[in-house]
């Protein structure tokens, strides 16, 4: 049984956004930058934040912060993101989300020029990615697939089952799997025996945010499993949606939790916002 562990995929990444980086700033004189929009005091977020900015700054993306304390008004949050919209300094935009209760994320989320979306949520990146011609891939899935190419993976005409179909994971990733010609199934909290879809899988991606719904019964022999779940138990302790000690007694291979997708989410948010720079400075 094979960990497929996110580190060195995320590094391989972290490492070509560098040097693309550099030849950008070379070729333009520019410096790629990135508007980090944060709303509120949530401890997690600002952890998430904190580290996507270390990140730029390894890779030589620039950040500027724009921080707005709770209780900012909605009118406040869109007037920035049309500000940053307008600066032509400013070539990618992270809105870290969720914003607060009572604040309206789709109409905040849909005020982002497409052109900075470095997290690809806005409406029309999700379009472009369902018609076939993705501008910015959602983070978390993009690298689920980078994982799989990283580690030799065959995702053509593969069986895949997607659990779960939020608009962050599982719908983007179900169609980055389709669009490698996977044969895809999503399921969700009505499906009637996801065990029974678990099992006809090939590829297992599973993004439920329920600790552990998955167990070993459910899983092929010989198949690949790719964790996105991150679930803090009880304990304190982190655990995936799968339960990876029953799970790997059945799988070819599985991703850990932590370090599984999680590293890749951030090394694909610098490789959004690289290319979003490049567009812009009219370098690609
Ligand atoms: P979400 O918005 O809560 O969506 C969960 C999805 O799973 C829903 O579609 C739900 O179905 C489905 N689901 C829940 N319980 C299920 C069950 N028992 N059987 C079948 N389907 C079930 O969550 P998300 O944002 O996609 O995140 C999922 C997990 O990934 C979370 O643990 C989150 O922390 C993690 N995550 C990790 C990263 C990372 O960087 N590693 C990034 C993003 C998310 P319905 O649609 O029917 O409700």
């Amino acid at each position: 049984m094979q960990i497929l562990h996110g580190r060195p995929v995320a590094d391989k990444v972290l490492a070509e956004v560098k040097a693309g980086v550099a030849a950008l700033k070379q070729k333009t004189g520019v410096e790629p930058t990135l508007a980090v929009i944060l709303v509120g005091e949530d401890p997690a977020s600002q952890i998430y934040v904190r580290n996507k900015k270390r990140a730029a700054d390894e890779v030589g993306i620039a950040s500027r912060d724009f921080l707005f304390p709770q209780g900012c008004t909605q009118a406040e949050l869109l007037d920035t993101i049309r500000r940053i919209n307008a600066d032509p300094a400013l070539h990618g935009i992270l809105l870290q989300l969720p914003l607060p209760k009572g604040m309206d994320e789709d109409q905040a989320v849909a005020a982002i020029a497409p052109q900075k979306d470095a997290d690809g949520l806005h409406p029309m990146s999700l379009g472009n990615l369902l018609g076939g011609k993705p501008t910015a891939v959602p983070c978390t899935p993009a690298g689920c697939i980078e994982i799989l190419d990283h580690y030799g993976i065959p995702i053509e005409g593969a069986e895949a089952v997607m659990v779960g179909r939020s608009r962050l994971v599982g719908k983007p990733l179900a169609q980055l799997l389709l669009a490698r010609n996977a044969t895809v199934t999503m399921c969700h909290t009505r499906t009637r025996d996801l065990a029974a879809h678990c099992r006809r899988a090939d590829i297992l991606c599973v993004a439920a945010g329920k600790p552990r719904v998955i167990t070993g019964d459910m899983i092929k022999e010989g198949a690949v499993v790719i964790d996105v779940g991150v679930n803090r138990l009880d304990t304190g302790k982190l655990a995936g949606d799968v339960d990876f000690e029953s799970a790997s007694q059945r799988a070819r291979a599985i991703t850990p939790v932590p370090g599984g997708v999680g590293p890749m989410t951030i090394a694909m948010l610098m490789k959004n916002t690289l290319l979003a720079a490049t567009r812009q400075l009219g370098a690609a």
